[in-house]
């Protein structure tokens, strides 16, 4: 590490000292490092008996997107985020989208320092709604997104999160008190495919749905069908059951098309009809939202009204065309819209 790269160091606010090195209590891996030791998620170091992130205010990714293509179609719409992110993922998602900058280790990939007023500020001139920490993991970027999303609070911008969920309850439930709004990738109601695809587990995941529910953050689901791993009817059904039976039937749900990519590229994209599938299961099991990403044969991004059925917010791609909202009521029938509108 040069010395100039000393400024993205920030002492972690999560860890503890043991006998055998210094233990991160960011993520369940709960990495155990002795000095000069990274973490699994290659942006924390144990530095002379201390845990540093390498990547606070490390930008590597800074765009201007519309809000619905975190995907959040039930917060604010038509409104525009800046997005961000450092380098670095707990995760080791074999399909991962984003793997040149998620695996990566800090100092291989370009960056700008944007520390987080300066990152509030860059909000402020481009008259952002939100800001989301997004791309790559915001949890392992965990003193950045927190700094920022004060700062942002004070602002009055929203923080959004994107994410997978793999985190401890205690950063989760101080960050909650700042983030409005958060996508959570839910890879899939098994244990086994969350090791096998993501070196990860899966009960964490879906503590974070449950705490970042009990702390009314405006929340959004997607999962990715990725033919003969997580495409099973039975599966899907079990997935869905959880969600209802645990109160998440107002929760949008995005079922998202895989394609060929990273250590997946020998598997087909998703045939339409598993998609029309797993649309169908959610809403025979109770959910009320359910939307299909990256589909361009079918429209999968509109939002019926779940009381009369009628056409209620009518998108094109990532754009609102057509709405038919009055103070977040559907404007035929009056039923109350869930999200912030
Ligand atoms: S955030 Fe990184 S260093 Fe900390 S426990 Fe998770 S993988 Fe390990």
């Amino acid at each position: 590490m040069s010395h100039s790269d000393n400024r993205y160091l920030k002492e972690a606010y999560y860890y503890k000292i043991t006998q055998r090195g210094v233990q991160c209590l960011i993520c369940p891996h709960k990495c155990i490092l002795k000095d000069g030791q990274i973490g699994i998620c290659h942006t924390r170091i144990n530095r002379n008996g201390k845990l540093y992130t390498e990547v606070y205010g490390r930008t590597c990714a800074l765009h201007l997107d519309p809000i619905e293509k975190k995907p959040l179609y039930h917060f604010h719409p038509s409104s525009n985020c800046l997005s961000v992110a450092t380098v670095g993922c707990n995760l080791a998602c074999k399909n991962c989208q984003n793997s040149t900058i998620s695996q990566a280790i800090p100092s291989s990939v370009k960056s700008v320092y944007l520390p987080p007023d300066e990152l509030i500020e860059t909000c402020v001139k481009n008259k952002c709604n939100s800001i989301a920490y997004t791309y790559t993991e915001p949890f392992t970027y965990f003193e950045y997104t927190l700094d920022s999303s004060k700062l942002a609070r004070q602002k009055k911008i929203n923080n959004v999160i994107v994410s997978a969920g793999y985190i401890n309850q205690d950063p989760l439930k101080e960050l909650c008190q700042f983030i409005d709004a958060a996508n959570i990738d839910l890879k899939s109601y098994d244990n086994e495919l969350y090791k096998n695809l993501s070196h990860a587990t899966l009960q964490p995941v879906l503590d974070t749905l449950i705490t970042l529910k009990a702390a009314k953050v405006w929340l959004e689901i997607t999962n990715l069908l990725i033919p003969g791993l997580n495409d099973n009817k039975n599966k899907i059904n079990e997935m869905c059951h959880w969600l209802v039976d645990n109160g998440f039937e107002d929760t949008p749900l995005h079922f998202s098309r895989f394609f060929p990519t990273y250590q997946l590229n020998n598997i087909e994209p998703t045939p339409l009809n598993t998609m029309i599938m797993a649309r169908d299961i959610a809403y025979e099991v109770g959910i009320k939202y359910i939307y299909l990403g990256n589909v361009t044969e079918i429209n999968g991004d509109n939002t019926y009204c779940p009381s009369c059925h009628k056409l209620i917010i009518e998108r094109k791609g990532y754009y609102v065309i057509d709405k038919h909202l009055i103070n977040g009521k559907c404007e035929y029938c009056g039923y109350t819209i869930a999200g912030k509108f």
